[in-house]
């Protein structure tokens, strides 16, 4: 068969986009296909430390992103009802800046500029449809009848789906799950006052009875604030703007702060987006980014599992089209699985077990446990000797005294 491509990526996103540059990195001919266009508006502006090699392997360099976008710290929980606030650093005073707080419309159209540099073919407004596999390939139709050949398809459109019910009948298939948040509602707003002075630099994480607040501050000034209601908190039939005045109510110093400040843009909403893939990938294609899954917003786990994804599947894609070899799916399968796996333990925990106030606000926590805590807080979450994430994991026990004594 003759390919028009070596790789064909559905969804210019995140993951597609690191996708592209690492298989255009490694000489492959690759056509990304967005539905949309860039500049656009998306959620999800908390990067993770343990994310900064893969954007640097990208060619996204440190020093610009110092120079466009809000350092990140770390992380903050506080509750307002008992007084409480635990900060978690991810660097010393005086280090550079170990993440960022992006704008997303920047920061998704940057790497888009770093795939077309990189020299994928990058083309917008061009919804895919449908695909089927062929022999030696896939075949993908685009909703203005355009059909391409790829010898491999990446699938990374995002938490949309695509319709498969001429290819294999797996690879849209999702375990939706219902146990976390439900219902997230934004909005950004400006000159919000702080109520610590190094506040912008942090994520802000407030507890209240129904759910969580993020407050994600960001260079222009702007404050990006989210309320993540559960399920039982949802009320139905309520707008948008009425739903999240409602539950910063909970957060009354929040409350108060954000007295008199205008929103910048509509109340926008994001429900029931927790799922699992139960299939990655198969013969001829691999799902990444939230393609392959997304679980809750809580821990910003979003991109860095995006990125991570994209890096690992391409791998295993680069091998098996240079000498056939399929071995790295299963390895990248693993890794994914694992990822999720303890990001689960730690959400579920989060929303089920009360773990801010057992955990993060104990005040009789073993010493080793905060900067195991701070590790799994900023991404490092394949560190199989973090304590933290092992015991999560189920394979450690909690009082292993000889763990203890070599992570003091
Ligand atoms: C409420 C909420 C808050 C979040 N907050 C954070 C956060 O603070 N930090 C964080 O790291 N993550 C956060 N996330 C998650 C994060 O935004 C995503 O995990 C990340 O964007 C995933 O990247 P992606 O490339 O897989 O998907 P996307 O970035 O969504 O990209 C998918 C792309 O595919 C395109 N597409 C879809 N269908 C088609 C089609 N049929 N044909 C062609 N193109 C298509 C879309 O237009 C889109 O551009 C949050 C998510 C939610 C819901």
């Amino acid at each position: 068969m003759s390919n028009d491509w070596d790789v064909l990526v559905v969804g210019g996103g995140v993951a597609g986009c690191a996708a592209g540059i690492f298989l255009a990195q490694a000489g492959l001919r690759v056509l990304i296909l967005e539905k949309g266009g860039h500049p656009r508006h998306h959620v999800g502006e908390s990067l993770l430390p343990a994310s900064m090699p893969i954007l640097a392997s990208l060619g996204v360099s440190m020093q610009e992103m110092a120079t466009r976008y809000q350092p990140k710290h770390g992380a903050r929980f506080s509750d307002s009802t008992i007084n409480r606030c635990e900060t978690f650093s991810f660097s010393a005073p005086g280090d550079p800046p170990p993440a960022f707080q992006v704008t997303r419309e920047e920061f998704d159209a940057e790497l888009k500029s770093r795939c077309l540099a990189s020299g994928c073919r990058y083309e917008e407004n061009c919804p895919v449809t449908t695909w089927r596999p062929i022999d030696g390939g896939v075949e993908v139709f685009t909703a203005d009848q355009q059909i391409h050949r790829a010898r491999f398809l990446v699938i990374a459109a995002g938490r949309s789906r695509l319709n498969c019910s001429t290819a294999d009948g797996v690879s849209d298939a999702r375990d939706i799950s219902n146990r976390f948040g439900h219902l997230a509602i934004y909005n950004y707003f400006s000159d919000l006052p702080p109520a610590v002075e190094d506040e912008r630099g942090y994520i802000t994480v407030h507890l209240i009875a129904n759910g969580w607040i993020w407050c994600i501050p960001l260079r222009n000034g702007d404050t990006s604030i989210g309320v993540v209601l559960k399920g039982d908190s949802v009320r139905r039939g309520v707008d948008h703007r009425e739903q999240f005045d409602w539950a910063l109510r909970g957060c009354p110093d929040l409350h108060d702060r954000l007295k008199g400040l205008l929103p910048r843009d509509e109340f926008r909403a994001a429900a029931d987006y927790s799922y699992r893939s139960s299939v990655r990938y198969g013969d001829g294609w691999v799902k990444i980014g939230d393609a392959g899954g997304f679980l809750d917003p809580i821990f910003s786990s979003g991109v860095h599992l995006a990125l991570n994804s994209a890096q690992l599947a391409t791998r295993a894609i680069i091998a098996h089209l240079s000498n056939g070899d399929t071995a790295g799916f299963e390895a990248f399968r693993q890794d994914m699985d694992w990822a999720e796996m303890v990001f689960e333990a730690f959400i579920d925990r989060f929303y089920n077990r009360d773990l801010v106030r057992q955990l993060f606000f104990a005040d009789y926590r073993p010493p080793y446990m905060k900067a195991a805590i701070t590790s799994m807080l900023a991404g490092h979450v394949w560190d199989r000797t973090n304590p933290v994430i092992a015991m999560f994991a189920g394979t450690r026990d909690e009082s292993s005294p000889s763990e203890r004594a070599s992570t003091k």
